[in-house]
């Protein structure tokens, strides 16, 4: 029988994608945690990714996108998926009047200073938000007022092998979260955009970045707010966790961030996922029981699975 592994290598000759095998989560990561990937697979075009999860798909094999990884927590373990490495797709910005289309792999640091460039306004706000613009498309990424969902006209993705249109009207933008389901592969997108002087696009953005290096910690390896806000409470998430005396804490190589306490930041060359979960699950212990509220992650943890059973075959034969 032929493996998992002899399958995905076929696929990707096939198609003239690159596949690797060794790579870990710990260096495609913001965090700089998490184990072994089986394989990383990276398309550099959109045809070439709806082409990619399409054969997968039909394979039965199991994929995940990944971005800049600015937003995920992998486990420490052997995670045997294969995982789809959006950040080479970047594809070139173009601009027609007030839109602009994007590929997902595009950096939205960059997008912003793109478009403030060419006299666009409405997503100045996002330009400190680390990643692509595929992850910030899948979980609504927003900051000082802009979220990406509020100027979406539509989003590219994968259907069947082919490359989709899907309306931005016909998506949920909520609070961190989108109406995207697992196994959805988001491609790109058009924004439509409000014309504006650059000057002032500029000058909100550098407000923005301000206020962004005044509350947070920069340099070092976090994902962002570790926590939504609870829609229920009058106070952030952030505040909370301060308040019960815990930036500082530490548990081995994760620290809840003297300079942001919804942010958990990693040291060392060998930090472990473990710890950054540990330390996140004593933080929603408490306010659990000091406040009554319970933290949903803002952060995705991924977690590692079982070898499939054609591997395991492979390696002991
Ligand atoms: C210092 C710092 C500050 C941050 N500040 C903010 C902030 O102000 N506001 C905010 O919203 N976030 C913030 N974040 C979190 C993070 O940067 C955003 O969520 C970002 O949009 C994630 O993009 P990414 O490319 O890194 O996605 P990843 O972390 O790689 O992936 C996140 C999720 O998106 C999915 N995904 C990624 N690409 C695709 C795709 N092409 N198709 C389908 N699914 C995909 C992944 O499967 C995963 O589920 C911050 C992070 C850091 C490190």
């Amino acid at each position: 029988m032929i493996s998992e592994s002899e399958l995905i290598e076929e696929i990707a000759n096939r198609l003239g994608v690159r596949a690797e095998r060794g790579r870990r989560f710990a260096e495609l990561t913001s965090l700089r945690v998490g184990g072994a990937i089986d394989w990383v697979i990276s398309p550099k075009t959109e045809a070439e990714a709806a082409a990619i999860v399409y054969e997968l798909d039909q394979a039965g094999i199991g994929w995940r996108p990944l971005g800049s990884g600015s937003n995920v927590l992998a486990d420490d373990h052997d995670h045997h998926y294969v995982v789809l490495n959006m950040s080479e797709l970047k594809g070139e910005v173009r601009i027609e009047g007030d839109r602009v289309s994007v590929s997902a792999g595009y950096s939205l640091p960059r997008l912003c200073i793109d478009v403030a460039r060419a006299g666009l306004s409405g997503i100045e706000g996002l330009g400190g938000i680390p990643g692509t613009v595929g992850g910030a498309l899948w979980m609504n990424a927003g900051a000082y007022d802009h979220e990406i969902g509020t100027v979406t006209e539509t989003v590219r993705v994968a259907r069947e092998g082919k490359v989709i249109d899907v309306p931005g009207e016909s998506i949920e933008w909520n609070y961190r979260h989108t109406s995207f389901k697992e196994g959805e592969l988001l491609l790109g997108a058009t924004l439509k955009l409000t014309p504006d002087e650059p000057e002032k696009i500029k000058e909100r953005m550098d407000e923005a970045k301000s206020r962004r290096l005044a509350s947070q910690p920069h340099g070092s390896r976090s994902a962002g707010c570790f926590f939504k806000n609870p829609p229920a409470s009058t106070i952030g998430t952030g505040k909370m966790i301060d308040d019960m005396g815990m930036k500082g804490q530490r548990r081995g190589s994760a620290i809840v961030s003297p300079v942001h306490a919804n942010f958990i930041v990693t040291e060392g060359e060998n930090a472990r996922a473990e710890d950054a979960l540990a330390l996140a699950e004593e933080i929603r212990e408490r306010v659990r029981r000091e406040q009554g509220i319970e933290l949903e992650y803002e952060v995705e943890l991924w977690r590692s699975n079982p070898e499939p059973p054609s591997e395991k075959g492979e390696q002991e034969s």
